[in-house]
């Protein structure tokens, strides 16, 4: 994955295994880590500008939640009040109709 198909990322469905979301994360975090190393080297940024994008780039889907895409937000199960995911039918936890 070239750095510009990095910028453009979007996770596929939840057909995978872990192994292979596994390796897909290690492949992201390699290359996050090649273009911070180079960004200091070279004096491009500094932590309070690249914390200022950071920010920018993830309320362009509205919510400063750490994603680019708000829809993968999770939900919360009303009675265990554990993480779900949006399109599950009942708690993965507790089982309570969602
Ligand atoms: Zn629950």
């Amino acid at each position: 994955m070239s750095l510009w198909e990095t910028m453009n990322f979007t996770p596929r469905g939840t057909d995978r295994d872990l192994a292979s979301m596994a390796e897909e994360i290690d492949h992201l975090s390699m290359l996050v880590k090649a273009l911070a190393t180079l960004c200091h080297q070279h004096g491009v940024f500094n932590e309070k500008q690249f914390e200022e994008m950071r920010d920018f780039i993830d309320l362009q889907d509205g919510v400063l939640d750490g994603k680019t895409k708000s829809e993968f937000k999770a939900r919360v199960c009303p009675k265990c009040k554990k993480k779900v995911s949006p399109s599950a039918k009942k708690c993965m936890w507790c089982e309570t109709a969602l």
